[in-house]
């Protein structure tokens, strides 16, 4: 139950599992092909341009700023932790001019802030982290998206915890590009870097004065692949991960069965149900407020006087694993839960069950037993 990587559907692992193929054998040109295609379909950007390269989720940040940031350009990162500060440390190493609004830990940075610093100069992209693992807090990338259209400014988004968990419109709500990696809501085991990039991205990427800064992410050596494999033509620059874009296949097909709506309203009522039901018991959230708390994973402070490293101990006892906190400044004081992807109301009621019993292990004083009864109450 960690925010990534997350457990994947069996058939998601049985694709993992089959023969290794050529890169330009029938079956693979297939899948790669029809990967691409769902990813459109995922994205709700009929006209972006999708990548799938071998990578973490870091190469698709790095591939979406390298080729649209130019030495000297302005970038302006709206910062809610962690996965901020690295879009600032990427954006620096391509030579940008980088401003940086931070919010406060547990809140957002507020539209009237970002208009003020778009309006001060002429800024080419801004990053945006849909939901910052760190902190759990969540964004609004529609909003954001639209202010960065009236400025003439390209928006970034990092989906890596939130595409396909989170609602994204990426045509309707004009996003230049929007990233993520496989092992969190898209369902798949770490290794690819997904990305769509909006048919104005493509433009600015043409109409380049100087070269992409960096080998291995440049469109140059990626579009003419992408284009290839959609078009069901065997083509080369890297080796294809095979057996991963195989279950992305996989993966993407029983999101798209389920229709990506559903798959996101999903998320929704369980991240409510969860959360109210661990508020009941009377723990804290790292969000400030319930409407900018995430509904891929849920940050939560660990109760006064309760040892963090024993506490998750005692919940692993239960076959419930959750991870620690990841934000420098409050890194000993909180714990992460990841509900995303194919999970099920009885993951989480193991997770509360475990959280309760560790707590109660604690003398935490608490009714026992009632963020579970929330919890499916809040269901019913
Ligand atoms: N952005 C966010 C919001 C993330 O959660 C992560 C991974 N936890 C990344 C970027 C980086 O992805 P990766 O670890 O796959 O490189």
């Amino acid at each position: 139950m960690i925010p990534g990587p997350i457990e994947v559907d069996p058939a998601v692992l049985r694709a993992m599992g089959e023969v290794t193929t050529s890169h330009i054998a029938p079956n693979f040109i297939e899948s790669f092909g029809n990967a691409l295609k769902l990813m459109r379909k995922i994205w709700l950007a009929p006209k972006g341009q999708p990548f799938i390269i071998a990578g973490s989720g870091t190469l698709a940040m790095d591939m979406a700023v390298s080729n649209l940031i130019e030495s000297g350009d302005n970038a302006l990162v709206i910062s809610t932790g962690y996965f901020g500060e690295r879009y600032k440390n990427i954006l620096a190493t391509y030579g940008a001019n980088v401003t940086v609004l931070q919010a406060e830990i547990g809140e957002t940075v507020s539209l009237e802030k970002i208009e003020v610093e778009l309006s001060s100069k002429d800024y080419k992209l801004l990053t945006i982290t849909h939901v910052d693992t760190s902190t759990g807090v969540l964004t609004d990338p529609k909003a954001i998206a639209a202010l960065a259209q009236k400025y003439n400014t390209l928006s970034i988004v990092d989906g890596v915890c939130a595409t396909a968990g989170e609602e994204t419109q990426q045509e309707t709500w004009g996003i230049d590009v929007v990233l993520t990696g496989s092992q969190k809501a898209i369902g798949v085991p770490p290794g690819l870097a997904l990305l769509v990039a909006s048919e104005k991205a493509i433009n600015v990427w043409k109409n380049r004065t100087t070269p992409v800064q960096n080998y291995y992410g440049s469109f140059t050596n990626w579009l003419p692949i992408m284009q290839a494999y959609e078009e069901r033509r065997p083509s080369y620059f890297g080796t294809p991960p095979v057996n991963l874009i195989r279950a992305l296949e996989v993966s993407l097909d029983l999101i798209n069965t389920e229709g990506i709506e559903n798959r996101v309203a999903t998320h929704i009522t369980y991240a409510k149900a969860f959360r109210k039901a661990v508020q009941a018991i009377g723990l804290q959230l790292v969000p400030k407020t319930n409407d900018i708390a995430a509904n891929t994973m849920t940050a939560i402070y660990y109760p006064e006087g309760i040892d963090g490293n024993s506490f998750r101990k005692d919940i692993s006892e239960y076959g419930v694993i959750l991870a620690g906190g990841l934000h420098a400044e409050i890194k000993t004081k909180y714990f992460r839960i990841g509900h995303m992807g194919a999970i099920t109301k009885s993951d989480i009621v193991a997770t509360l069950s475990a959280i309760e019993s560790a707590l109660q292990k604690q003398n935490y004083n608490f009714e026992f037993g009632k963020s579970v009864g929330i919890f499916l109450s809040s269901l019913a």
